[in-house]
């Protein structure tokens, strides 16, 4: 099969993802082997692809927004038929076993497996996944809208519920790409007043499109105080102004897995019970139900489509801010 293999991490600039022919994936107990059709990129991805994230698969097929059809089951499958639409998401696995999933916490699992890092992903045109671990794709999703939803989707849907925005409530983005220009829609849909915070006037033209109530510059102030704020750029130096933006007991979420170092800031910015928390993964029932309220509303995804053997440069367009949306690789040959 075709798949872009990462040897070593690199900056995206040099290409490092080699399109190349590699052996098709066999399903063991409990998998599936999937026909991908296509593969949203993240920013993880980048983060995988250059070094940010330690290396811990060597190659490694990199992408965790999959989407495709079951076209083989491994012994002991029983979930799904062939034929089967599927998404393969990026909490590849969970023990199940220790405390944080007994707690119901499997994102926090103590022994994960992420897909397109630690186990090959789906840059590929197959690709193998447990089935306990994999989505249902709603039937009003075609599968190029449902790959954004599958991690930029899911995330900031989690995102959402940590911030613990209520109806009527303000909350602002900083970062308006794939998650953010996902989650606004969920937050209007919740009768949230959105404001995003974001460089690039086709970004903030984006959040306009989408509802928002106000955009501007990542630094500049919103014109409200905020019930919450989520920050999806990787950027550390958003922390401090973020939590300005704040009222008091006010939250902050970093929706991001790898973010730059977080400049100090005086106490005063923090005080009045204002709260920053991290998201780490998800749970497979924050998939369910995002994926259920997605097709409600029902959720559009602006899709930057690249071909497969182009991920470099979708990658390299996602780091130079070019993505307005979601980027989606075309996996089919
Ligand atoms: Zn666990
Ligand atoms: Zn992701």
């Amino acid at each position: 099969m075709k798949a872009c293999l990462l040897r070593a991490p690199a900056p995206v600039e040099k290409n490092p993802l080699e399109f190349a022919d590699t052996p098709k994936p066999v399903p063991k107990n409990g998998e599936v082997l999937v026909h991908v059709n296509f593969c949203g990129v993240c920013r993880t991805d980048l983060h995988v692809v250059e070094g940010e994230l330690p290396p811990r698969k060597s190659p490694v097929i990199p992408g965790h927004q999959a989407v495709g059809v079951v076209e083989a089951l491994g012994p002991d499958t029983h979930r799904f038929s062939v034929g089967a639409r599927i998404g393969i998401p990026w909490l590849h696995s969970a023990d199940q076993t220790c405390e944080y999933c007994r707690a119901g916490m499997e994102n926090l699992c103590d022994h994960p497996t992420f897909t397109g890092y630690t186990v090959d992903g789906g840059y590929s045109e197959y690709a193998v996944a447990p089935e306990a671990f994999v989505y249902s794709i709603p039937e009003n999703f075609s599968d190029e809208q449902s790959a954004p939803l599958l991690c930029a989707g899911i995330i900031g849907f989690r995102s959402l519920r940590l911030s613990g925005i209520k109806p009527g409530g303000r909350l602002a983005f900083y970062g308006f790409g794939a998650a953010a220009h996902v989650a606004i829609q969920v937050a209007r849909h919740w009768g949230v007043e959105v404001y995003a915070a974001t460089r690039g006037s086709k970004h903030q033209k984006l959040a306009l499109q989408l509802g928002a109530a106000w955009a501007g510059e990542a630094s500049a102030e919103p014109p409200a105080k905020l019930d919450a704020a989520i920050i999806f750029a990787p950027a550390g130096e958003l922390v401090p102004a973020a939590l300005k933006s704040l009222k008091k007991g006010g939250v902050l979420v970093l929706g991001g897995i790898h973010m730059s170092p977080i400049p100090s800031f005086d106490y005063n910015l923090l005080y009045q019970e204002r709260v920053i928390r991290s998201v780490a993964n998800n749970t497979r029932q924050d998939g369910e139900d995002f994926l259920r309220i997605a097709a409600e509303i029902p959720i559009h995804s602006q899709v930057n489509m690249f071909p497969l053997k182009e991920a470099n440069r979708a990658l390299n367009d996602l780091k130079s801010d070019l993505i307005n949306g979601a980027a989606v690789l075309d996996c089919r040959q």
